[in-house]
């Protein structure tokens, strides 16, 4: 049976990406052996790791502006913890939109003064701040681009010297930014681009190197960036299956193509959400989502009825976060549109039941 994945993260990956995953998983290019069985430094696996950093900075409209990118582990949580080990010597500023950046903020206290610039906590995260003064005294600022959990999106960056930190996990490779404003950015492969296993870091090369404090080499950005992303053992298949994403976007016409049809997809679930009584929308309008639609249902003794007629169409993963309840459909870049019209299908069905 067809299904249809809305699933928050790991996510829906393109077809044909996976169908050639999995082929080099048996073999990789004709070479008679697997992806997974031959050396990281081998001349074919380096082509991948090159592929993949130059695909992500030509996807982004940064190749030539000074900018590395690497594909390292431990997750975007370990890049709460690397970006103030390389880049918080006494002050930084934290705009606190969700639990990632609860999180982010957390470990950063660890090695310096955090502020919390602006939050959205009393309002169970339901908008994004505005309007804030960012200090001008912080050493950066980290945002979080998108709130997977809460469907929030920042549509506006704010205007500032401080440079800009920013977790781009769930919508990265979306829609188009002048990424240029930004001096690291970085974003979990599992959401948007690739497999579990590997996290996209963007810096700028000349914020690195101006903390006075020691860093272990497997934090240290510096080594990462001397070392071509090769400092240890890179997560091969993640980054082969990642690179294998950034093709495919690149085919398609790059970040402008696909951010106009997750508009599309978008526009389809929330005129839905807005025009039904059945469902109402649970993060302010201005700031919705164009990846995580979050929403409740407004007649509880729908709901019931509501599960068993996505489980029916083969809608996989909608079920909301545990801390705001009610749905959210992800709809990531892979996710077809079709898919977005079977779940809309649902609702005016259900409403039409009602
Ligand atoms: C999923 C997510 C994370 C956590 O990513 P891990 O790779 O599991 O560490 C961090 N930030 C955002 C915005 C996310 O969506």
């Amino acid at each position: 049976m067809k299904k249809h994945n809305f699933s928050a993260g790991p996510c829906i990956l393109p077809k044909e990406v996976m169908q050639k995953a999995s082929e080099a998983v048996l073999e990789l290019d004709g070479i008679g052996l697997s992806l997974i069985e031959i050396s990281h430094r081998s001349k074919e696996f380096v082509a991948i790791m090159e592929k993949a950093r130059s695909l992500a900075l030509e996807l982004l409209e940064l190749e030539g502006k000074g900018y590395q990118a690497l594909f390292l582990q431990g997750g975007a949580s370990m890049q709460f913890l690397m970006t103030a080990f390389n880049l918080l010597e006494k002050k930084a500023g934290y705009i606190n939109t969700g639990t990632w950046s609860q999180k982010a903020i957390k470990e950063a206290r660890l090695l310096g003064e955090i502020v919390e610039v602006a939050s959205s906590q009393e309002q169970n995260f339901n908008h994004i701040p505005k309007g804030y003064k960012v200090p001008k005294d912080l050493d950066y600022l980290h945002l979080t681009s998108n709130n997977t959990i809460y469907g929030t999106q920042i549509k506006e960056f704010p205007e500032t010297d401080v440079p800009l930190v920013c977790d781009m996990s769930s919508d990265i490779f979306s829609r188009q930014l002048d990424f240029s404003k930004f001096d690291l950015i970085y974003a979990g492969a599992q959401k948007n681009m690739g497999p579990a296993g590997t996290t996209l870091v963007v810096v700028k090369e000349d914020i690195l190197g101006r903390v006075s404090r020691k860093i272990p080499s497997m934090l240290d950005y510096k080594v990462h960036v001397s070392k071509e992303s090769m400092f240890n053992t890179p997560p091969v298949f993640a980054v082969y299956v990642s690179m294998l994403t950034l093709q495919w976007l690149k085919d398609l016409g790059g970040i402008a193509a696909i951010e106009e049809i997750n508009e599309r997809k978008a526009n389809l679930i929330y005129s839905e959400i807005e025009l039904n009584p059945v469902f109402s929308g649970i993060a302010a309008k201005e700031d919705r989502s164009i990846m995580n639609a979050t929403f409740n249902i407004t007649d509880d003794e729908l709901k019931d009825e509501f599960d068993a007629m996505c489980k029916e169409a083969g809608i996989s993963g909608i079920n909301g976060h545990r801390s705001v309840g009610g749905y959210r459909a992800s709809m990531y870049n892979a996710l077809p549109i079709e898919s977005v019209g079977v779940l809309v299908d649902i609702m005016s069905e259900l409403e039409k039941k009602g």
